[in-house]
């Protein structure tokens, strides 16, 4: 089936002026820091060694834990301070997940994490090593190693820096981008190498001429990376829509199928940083937006702050009842409360202001099967979650679903279809299980 059936054309409209010309605001945790144990299915002190003591001192940089087994990750210190052990907490990913908690000393102390590496003189494989050894991991929102991708690159002919940040209120790479544009080219130069390919497309939306121009401007004498506007459509930042609008191709599991390992803007920064400093992942810059939250601005803040300290340094929220979701509005998670941590993967908190639930009956417009980007029919799924028709979800091919909100986001019923598809997913995943 193809995954492009829909007519993909929506421009959404973005709301970023909210936040892209702020400067951008650095925060601490006030008390504690909340290091999640997570690494893609990595979770909790079953998947990771623990390499601190409680009552031990540790500084930013320090490492923390590492995987046990599996796909290699370590995880270090965001903050300096004392480590005080293990707490469960609700995690940006809906599920309560193991927390390394730090009492911060408020100084920020730092150890260099492990030594930079001059990846001109390197050769491949010792920069996909060192990117393992760095913990680097996608910054898109996945949270996966990235040094996975980058393992056997047959057959692969370019790699796409998305930047395009698709989704309305979110601006964290664009600020980023336009911060940092040299670690970014860098980045882009080390992946380039990485990949063993010749061309790096840097994929910005043509509707952000002052980011083309700033990243142009610093390409400077740098081989083979150039800057790729595409249009200003949403889901244009899914890799699959990515990858079709760059190369004209389409894949089935992954882009290298297509000749293409996409990255993300804010990981090609990460990675260039830990090249030339030495440096792990340890802050994060986060949008905080929407219309329910009375200053929105994009704050920097290392991992495991609490979302509750942020909502507060950004004045609070402006209504009594609020959606508040991990992520964008489209494809972000709804969580109950702010009591869950900045991850690595954490690039937005959006509030918006909870509307009394206005859903009328479907009007069988096919309007949602006609924009689906996975040319699904979410309107089927949902009438197959309502009657609890495990075979009809699966027939309908639920588990495609990238869970864009486009469904929800189209419908003149204001039904939430991809609520619908998202239980239906999740109720093949436990069946399959
Ligand atoms: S969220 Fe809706 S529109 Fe988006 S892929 Fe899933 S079913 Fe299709
Ligand atoms: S868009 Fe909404 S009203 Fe139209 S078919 Fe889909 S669920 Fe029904």
């Amino acid at each position: 089936m193809s995954l492009f059936l829909g007519s993909m054309s929506h421009h959404i409209p973005g709301r970023k002026e909210l936040t892209d010309s702020k400067a951008v605001v650095r925060l601490l945790p006030k008390k504690e820091a909340y290091i999640p144990l997570v690494a893609g299915r990595a979770a909790g002190q079953n998947s990771f060694n623990i390499l601190v003591e409680e009552g031990e001192a540790v500084q930013v940089g320090t490492k923390l834990a590492e995987t046990k087994s599996g796909m290699y990750v370590p995880i270090y210190s965001s903050v300096s301070g004392t480590y005080k052990g293990i707490v469960k907490r609700m995690h940006s990913t809906l599920r309560p997940q193991e927390h390394m908690v730090i009492e911060c000393d408020g100084k920020q102390t730092s150890v260099q994490a492990f030594e930079p590496l001059d990846y001109k003189h390197a050769t491949r494989e010792e920069c996909v090593d060192f990117v393992k050894n760095a913990g680097i991991v996608g910054l898109g929102g996945a949270g996966f190693p990235t040094y996975v991708k980058y393992g056997k690159p047959d057959g692969v002919e370019c790699v796409l820096i998305n930047a395009v940040e698709c989704e309305p209120y979110i601006t964290a790479d664009y600020r980023n981008v336009m911060d940092d544009p040299t670690d970014l080219i860098i980045g882009a130069d080390i992946m380039k190498k990485m990949a063993d390919v010749q061309h790096v497309y840097i994929c910005i939306k043509e509707s952000h001429p002052d980011l083309i121009a700033k990243v142009k401007e610093n390409l400077g004498g740098y081989q083979g990376i150039e800057v790729r506007p595409v249009p200003d459509v949403y889901p244009m930042g899914w890799e699959r829509v990515l990858v079709r609008e760059v190369l004209h191709r389409e894949y089935n599991n992954l882009p290298a199928e297509a000749g293409a390992i996409v990255g993300n803007a804010s990981s090609a920064i990460a990675i260039a940083k830990a090249f030339t400093k030495g440096e792990p992942i340890h802050e994060k810059t986060v949008t905080v937006s929407g219309n329910a939250v009375k200053n929105p601005q994009n704050v920097v803040v290392p991992v495991g702050t609490p979302v509750s300290e942020i909502m507060e340094a950004c004045g609070g929220y402006t209504a009594e009842t609020v959606r508040l979701i991990a992520g964008g509005p489209m494809m972000g998670r709804t969580i109950v409360n702010d009591l869950f941590v900045v991850d690595r993967a954490t690039n937005a908190i959006t509030v918006l202001e909870d509307v009394a639930d206005d859903a009328i009956a479907c009007l069988r417009c096919g309007r949602c099967s006609d924009h689906c980007p996975s040319g699904l029919q979410p309107v089927r799924i949902k009438e197959a979650v309502q009657k609890n028709d495990l075979d009809e979800m699966i027939k309908r091919g639920a588990s495609s679903c990238i869970e864009c909100g486009m469904c929800t986001y189209i419908c003149p019923s204001h039904i939430d279809v991809t609520e619908h598809v998202r239980k239906a997913k999740r109720v093949i995943a436990m069946k399959k299980k």
